[in-house]
């Protein structure tokens, strides 16, 4: 498994400064990190609090830390210092609870809403219509330390590459619809769309994802 190269090849298929490669380096050691950052990684994404709070004091303080998974509002005090962007943001509490602890300690904490586009039960994220009572719901009017910067959202796992396309394709009709919202949140810009991974970043380079979520394909299967 050659890190370097693996990264090198998908780097070469993303738009040049249109989309970002984030690492994915859940389960993954501090020693492979370092490899990936030689080969010039700077954002990585974990799945765990745990994780991320125990290897990004270890590593160069210029790595920008993903949260990508599915994050509890209790955890929520001990990435906030140090998390770069929080992808999976899928619910009005849990945007409350990252707004406390950024006033706690004076940070508007950057996040992405993660929207249910596919087919599966078990994905996480916002349905449209809970998602547009949130937006307009007064009370967000309040949220000062939070600056919501897109999307993310997570296609069904399939072989079916129509459906992958159609699924991304509906996120990012959502991305641009929302451009034109009026909301109640303080700080809302549509400026990044999260979604691809391994098996599907193709897809999603061509329906303009802004960042790519990408383990497996460079750290090997997990
Ligand atoms: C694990 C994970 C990825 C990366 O998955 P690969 O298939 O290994 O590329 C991307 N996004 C999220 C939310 C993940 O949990």
């Amino acid at each position: 498994m050659n890190l370097k190269n693996n990264i090198e090849k998908i780097v070469q298929q993303l738009p040049d400064n249109k989309c970002r490669l984030i690492a994915v380096s859940k389960t993954k050691s501090v020693e492979d990190i370092m490899k990936a950052y030689e080969a010039g990684v700077r954002d990585f994404g974990e799945n765990k609090v745990q994780e991320l709070t125990q290897k990004q004091p270890q590593l160069p303080a210029d790595i920008r830390w993903h949260m990508i998974g599915h994050l509890q509002r209790n955890k929520v005090k001990f990435i906030a210092p140090v998390v770069h962007l929080i992808h999976g943001v899928d619910s009005a509490k849990l945007l409350r609870a990252i707004n406390k602890e950024g006033k706690k300690i004076d940070r508007k904490i950057p996040c992405l809403l993660q929207i249910h586009i596919a087919e599966e039960e078990s994905k996480f994220g916002f349905a449209k219509e809970e998602l547009y009572e949130m937006l307009h719901d007064q009370a967000m009017g309040d949220l000062h330390h939070v600056a919501v910067k897109g999307l993310m959202g997570m296609a069904t796992f399939t072989d079916d590459q129509d459906q992958v396309r159609q699924e991304f394709k509906n996120l990012k009709v959502l991305y641009e619809a929302l451009k034109q919202e009026q909301v109640t949140l303080p700080d809302f810009t549509m400026e990044e769309l999260s979604m691809g991974m391994s098996g599907d970043y193709k897809i999603a380079v061509d329906e303009g994802s802004t960042m790519v979520r990408i383990g497996s394909a460079i750290f090997g299967e997990r």
